[in-house]
């Protein structure tokens, strides 16, 4: 058996990245970045009006109040191109270029307009309302490395910055197999000793949040020409095969005897986990393949720990880890004595703003329904308890 960080790094060794290709930028959220994303421009790319109002020169306001007068309009995508004067103002909208000669905006709010004369009864300091040519951003920075998984708030970026397309990592195909003689399909009743299959479109979703695709779901007997067919046909046509099911000890349990018939070499069987203890990582030429537990949160815990940064470097992301935190307990915790645990939990702010670590009512791995509302898993080393209040390391899902 060995460790969970000895499985990392198992897994580390034996993958490569699968490359990139250029999509359209509204494609490219939850896929990795395989360039940077720098700007082409200062951002604003010229003093930018902050405020409706008038721009004028701050000078001009020392004594208040006072009456400048309207020599003209900016507007967002029309400005004004002379030069402002000494007593002159220049009605302006919000992001509009502040005219050379101004420095500082009043906002209308605070002034009274009659006759092309604007009224001021306050001192306007210099500078206010203005967002000076590339306060935000200078042309040539780098805003989002490479390795980056795309989210929603990054897009605005490349977007002002003129990519519309964007080089991105290749998805990884992933094919999934959900086998055991006693598995259906969602869509059909059950008969008698048999149950639905949850695992497929639990790891089908994680997958797609890693960026990966799915291209195909299937049930599988536990039979053993049947599982070494399927493995086969599934790594011609993905990346990764994932299956679940069949790696104990049963009698029945056929997975890895079907993964070195269809030609993989196993690189490791037994990890020091709990849940997941009979994990399963091989290699069929450049394709990987993993075996997962049958139980649901074994393969989800599974698939957190080691598929999942398997994607990530298949996709070069900069981190493929999970994101590390800690948390405070809110209740006793004990480790085992031979495996590290990585007990589900909800997350919640204590009023004194700690982030607290709820564990979740757990039986055992098969409690898939209490999952349902995990948020992190909480690591407990083995041979350690962790008392209410103690710190522990968590990760995030
Ligand atoms: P196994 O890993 O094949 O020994 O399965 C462990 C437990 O997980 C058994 O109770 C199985 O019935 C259950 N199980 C296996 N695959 C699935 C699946 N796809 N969906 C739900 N439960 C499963
Ligand atoms: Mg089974």
């Amino acid at each position: 058996m060995i460790s969970v960080g000895k499985a990392l790094k198992i897994i580390d060794e034996h993958i490569e990245p699968l490359g990139s290709e250029r999509v359209t930028i509204d494609e490219c959220v939850g896929r990795v970045l395989a360039e940077a994303i720098v700007a082409d421009c200062d951002m604003p790319p010229f003093d930018r009006a902050q405020m409706d109002g008038y721009a004028l020169r701050s000078r001009d306001t020392r004594n208040v109040p006072v009456n400048l007068a309207i020599v003209g309009e900016a507007a967002a995508g029309r400005g004004w191109h002379k030069h402002l004067e000494r007593g002159e103002a220049v009605r302006i909208m919000t992001g509009a270029p502040v005219p050379d000669g101004a420095d500082a905006v009043q906002k209308i709010e605070l002034t009274k307009e009659y006759d092309s004369i604007v009224s001021l009864i306050d001192r306007v300091p210099k500078g206010q309302f203005i967002v000076e040519k590339g306060k935000e951003i200078r042309k040539g920075d780098t805003i989002v490395t490479a390795g980056t998984l795309v989210t929603p708030e990054m897009l605005a970026t490349p977007a002002a910055f003129g990519y519309s397309k964007i080089k991105v990592a290749k998805r990884p195909r992933v094919a999934i197999i959900s086998t055991g003689s006693e598995i259906v399909e969602i869509g059909k009743k059950p008969k008698r000793d048999q149950i639905r299959d949850s695992n497929s479109v639990l790891l089908k979703s994680l997958c797609e949040r890693a960026g990966a695709n799915v291209v195909s779901c299937a049930c599988a007997l536990d039979d053993l020409a049947e599982l070494v067919e399927r493995i086969e046909s599934d790594a011609a046509n993905a990346d990764v095969v994932i299956t679940t099911g069949g790696v104990s000890v049963g009698k029945y349990d056929l997975t890895k005897e079907a993964f070195a018939k269809a030609g993989a070499k196993i690189h490791f069987d037994r990890v020091a986990l709990k849940p997941g203890k009979p994990a399963v990582f091989a290699k069929r030429r450049r394709k990987i393949i993993f075996g997962l537990p049958g139980n649901p949160v074994s393969a989800a815990v599974t698939f957190h720990l080691f598929v999942r940064r398997a994607l990530g470097l298949l996709e070069s992301a900069a981190d493929p880890a999970m994101r590390r935190g800690f948390a405070s307990m809110y209740a006793r915790l004990r480790g085992n004595k031979g495996r590290d645990t990585y007990f589900p939990a909800r997350l919640v702010n204590s009023a004194d703003g700690k982030l607290v670590a709820v564990p979740l009512p757990w039986s055992g791995s098969s409690d898939f329904v209490s999952f349902a509302h995990a948020e992190a898993l909480v690591v407990i080393p083995k041979l350690t308890t962790f008392n209410e209040g103690d710190v522990a390391d968590i990760l995030y899902l």
